[in-house]
């Protein structure tokens, strides 16, 4: 890895990456993302106590989505340990797209491949512990509010209703799941709570802050307070490299070689281990739903200052 003094660079590869968002397409699924700008494109890297550089609209909020994946598996494995979470969900990439429904039915026993495409989400959802869907997603919104040192960090309700009122294919991964033990609550207070997770919004600096955690053990380096145990962070990083960006994880791993987390908002978290978070935001995203002009950013990040772990 190279010195990272690339302030003055960072503006003008930026530019040079939003040049590609012509060729993605805001998610319009969840129909509140649909409005958002397709141009955009924005990234802070955080290198810890502080020292963050920002390139783009750097104050604009956006919404998790699938970044929560990894949050909500930390609290899961903190909750309930290894043997139980792996023993509803699997370990393995899938090369389905992030809400198939197909391995579900294909797989003996009927069990989600993994924790970062939506039916393994939805079950790690299901695990997290506490009497009502609020005090669930508090004790998300708190693990998120100890990892970035910023406790205004809520969820956006417009974003989670418009998920919620449209969720039907999330709604039958739930009812198959369900079908097979799987999960037990009530599929729509599970749904609840995942969209509410799903719509935390952040901007990018809380993006980078959360990637920087990961990156480094488990450790906010402005509170010096482990937050999430040395172990869970392997686990997490490892999920990032193999599923982070749904099918187009192995590909990104050779172009890219950073672990990393997609969103359908068009949001990325970036992992570098011991080095640096990075958190980015472009919402033009490919037909595998990752942001196109993030993922060049991040490319052209990585060639530049030699940045893959591989
Ligand atoms: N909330 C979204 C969904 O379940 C998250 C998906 C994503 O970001 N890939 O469809």
């Amino acid at each position: 890895m190279e010195d990272f003094s690339f302030n003055e660079d960072l503006n003008e590869m930026v530019l040079e990456a939003k040049k590609y968002s012509k060729y993605g397409s805001v998610a319009d699924y969840i129909p509140a993302l649909g409005e958002a700008n397709p141009e955009t494109l924005s990234i802070a890297i955080y290198r810890g106590k502080g020292d963050c550089i920002a390139a783009g609209g750097i104050y604009e909020k956006f919404t998790l989505q699938s970044i929560s994946k990894v949050i909500t598996l930390a609290v899961a494995l903190m909750d309930h340990g290894e043997d139980y979470v792996f023993s509803k969900v699997g370990m393995e990439p899938t090369g389905d797209p992030f809400n198939s429904i197909a391995k579900l039915e294909t797989n003996i026993p009927s069990k989600p491949l993994n924790p970062m495409i939506n039916a393994g989400a939805l079950a790690v959802t299901n695990m997290i512990i506490g009497q009502s869907i609020d005090e669930k997603l508090g004790r998300i919104l708190g693990l998120i509010h100890e990892m970035t040192s910023n406790s205004e960090i809520t969820f956006c309700e417009r974003v989670a209703k418009s998920e919620l009122d449209t969720a039907f294919l999330n709604r039958s991964l739930c009812y198959f799941m369900k079908q097979h033990g799987v999960i037990q609550s009530s599929v729509e207070d599970l749904l609840d709570l995942y969209t509410k997770q799903c719509a935390i919004q952040v901007d990018c600096t809380d993006l980078a802050k959360l990637g920087y955690v990961i990156a480094n053990e488990g450790r906010n380096p402005e509170t010096g307070r482990q937050v999430i145990p040395l172990h869970i962070t392997r686990i997490i990083k490892t999920f990032m490299v193999t599923c982070g960006m749904y099918n187009s994880s192995g590909e990104f791993a050779i172009r890219v070689g950073i672990p990393a987390k997609s969103g359908v908002s068009g949001a990325i978290m970036g992992s570098l281990p011991h080095g640096l978070g990075i958190g980015i935001y472009g919402p033009a995203l490919d037909d595998r739903g990752n942001s196109v002009a993030g993922m060049k950013l991040l490319e052209s990040l990585s060639s530049r200052y030699n940045l893959s772990i591989f």
